[in-house]
C-alpha cells in the first residue's frame, strides 16, 4: 500500500547536514578529524552549562516545565525583555517552524533569502507555502528587492543577521527603513543565530513595540556551545507569543536544555572567550588565505566565505583525505566557495597547511 502525502510534502528536499566526524573517520579512515563545517562552538560549552545539565539529569523521570518558567524569567531579565514576549524552541529551528504552522496558509507566498538557511523553505514548504527566492546582491541580503517582493499573498518574510552562509551583516538602520516598507500584517522573521559574533551587535527585539511584526530569533547553539542540546527562543509581540504558544508541543524543551541554557547565560566569561577566539582567528585565516591568493570575505559570524577560484566541491572532497571537514557552497549555487568555521588554533592552521598542499600551493 502506498500512501501519497500532499504535493506540497512530495516536494520537499531533505535537509543535507554538516558530515559528522564519526562518518569521515569510517569512512576516509583518518583519525582525529577536523570538523569545520556546521558553525558550531569549537571550544565547547561553558562548564556551568554542562554542570547544570548534569544535575538535570537527576530529574529527568518528571516532564520539564512547559512554561520554561526559570529560563524565560533568565532571558527577560539578562536582556530585559517582557517574559510574555518570549518563546522557547527545541533549537531555533523549531520558531522557525512555529511561526509557519501558525501563520502560513496553503498558497500564501514567504519569502526567502536565496542561497539561505535551508529550514526557512522546508518548514514553509511544509505548510504548502509558495516559496519566492530572492537572490543575494553579491554577498549581501537583498532587503530592498525582498521589500518589492511583498504582496497581499505574503505571510511570512526571513532574513538572517548576520547572514548564513556569507557572513554579511544588516545595520539596525537598514533594518528599520525595511520594516517601514513592509505592511504589519507581514511577519518578519529575523533569524540573529550568529548575532553574538557581530561587531555591531544589536537586539532587533528593541523595534517590536515599533514594529509589532518583527520577530527575533535567536539560538544556544552557535556562540553558547549548545547545538547538541537543541535550545533556541524567539522575542516578538506577547500576541504573536501567544499564537505560537498554542501550536507548540507543551513539552518542546527538554529539561536539561531549559537548565544547560540557564546556567549558560551566567557564563558571560565563557561568552567572552569564544567571541575572542572568533575575533583572533578571523584575522589569522583572513591574513593566511590573502597570502595564498584565496578571497575570505568580511564576515559577522563565526565563519568565513572563501573564494577559491577554483570547484569548491574537488577541494572539499581533498581536504576530507586530510581529515578537514568544511563545506563546498555549490549545492548552494556558488561553486567556487567554500564556507568555513572558525576553529581552535590548531584547527585553523591544519586547515591553511591542508588547503596549501590540495591546492598545489
Ligand atoms: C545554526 C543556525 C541556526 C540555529 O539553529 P538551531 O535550531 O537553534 O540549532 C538558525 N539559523 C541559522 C541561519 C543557522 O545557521
Amino acid at each position: 500500500m502506498k500512501i501519497d502525502p500532499p504535493d506540497y510534502i512530495k516536494k520537499l528536499k531533505p535537509y543535507v547536514a554538516g558530515k559528522p566526524i564519526e562518518e569521515l573517520e569510517r569512512e576516509y579512515g583518518v583519525k582525529n578529524a577536523v570538523k569545520l563545517a556546521s558553525n558550531e562552538n569549537p571550544i565547547g560549552a561553558s562548564p556551568l552549562a554542562i554542570k547544570a545539565c548534569q544535575k538535570s539529569l537527576l530529574k529527568i523521570n518528571r516532564y520539564p516545565d512547559s512554561s520554561g518558567h526559570d529560563l524565560i524569567n533568565k532571558i527577560s531579565l539578562k536582556f530585559n525583555i517582557d517574559k510574555r514576549s518570549i518563546v522557547l524552541g527545541n533549537g531555533s529551528d523549531d520558531i522557525i517552524a512555529l511561526l509557519c504552522k501558525a501563520y502560513v496558509r496553503p498558497d500564501d507566498r514567504v519569502i526567502i533569502p536565496d542561497p539561505g538557511f535551508l529550514m526557512y523553505e522546508i518548514s514553509s514548504m511544509s505548510e504548502g507555502a509558495d516559496i519566492v527566492k530572492v537572490p543575494l546582491d553579491k554577498i549581501d541580503i537583498d532587503i530592498d528587492a525582498m521589500a518589492k517582493a511583498a504582496d497581499d499573498k505574503t505571510s511570512l518574510i526571513f532574513i538572517t543577521n548576520p547572514n548564513n552562509p556569507t557572513g554579511s551583516f544588516i545595520s539596525k538602520k537598514r533594518l528599520k527603513e525595511f520594516m517601514d516598507k513592509i505592511s504589519k500584517k507581514v511577519i518578519v522573521a529575523v533569524d540573529e543565530a550568529y548575532m553574538e559574533f557581530a561587531n555591531d551587535y544589536f537586539c532587533s527585539w528593541e523595534l517590536i513595540d515599533q514594529y509589532p511584526n518583527l520577530v527575533t530569533m535567536r539560538t544556544f547553539s552557535k556562540a553558547y556551545g549548545l547545538a547538541g542540546l537543541r535550545i533556541g527562543y524567539g522575542v516578538m509581540n506577547p500576541d504573536v507569543a501567544e499564537i505560537l504558544n498554542r501550536v507548540r508541543q507543551p513539552f518542546n524543551t527538554s529539561l536539561p536544555a531549559q537548565d544547560g541554557a540557564c546556567a549558560a547565560l551566567d557564563d558571560d566569561e565563557f561568552l567572552v572567550k569564544v567571541q575572542s577566539l572568533v575575533i583572533k582567528e578571523k584575522e589569522y585565516l583572513k591574513n593566511s588565505l590573502d597570502e595564498l591568493g584565496f578571497k575570505a570575505f568580511d564576515t559577522s559570524a563565526n565563519f568565513i566565505l572563501i573564494d577559491l577560484k577554483r570547484s569548491a566541491d574537488e577541494i572539499f572532497e581533498k581536504l576530507l583525505y586530510k581529515g578537514v571537514i568544511t563545506r563546498s557552497m555549490s549545492s548552494y549555487g556558488f561553486p567556487n566557495y567554500l564556507r568555513l568555521s572558525i576553529g581552535l588554533v590548531d584547527e585553523n592552521r591544519l586547515f591553511i597547511k591542508s588547503l596549501k598542499g590540495v591546492a598545489g600551493l
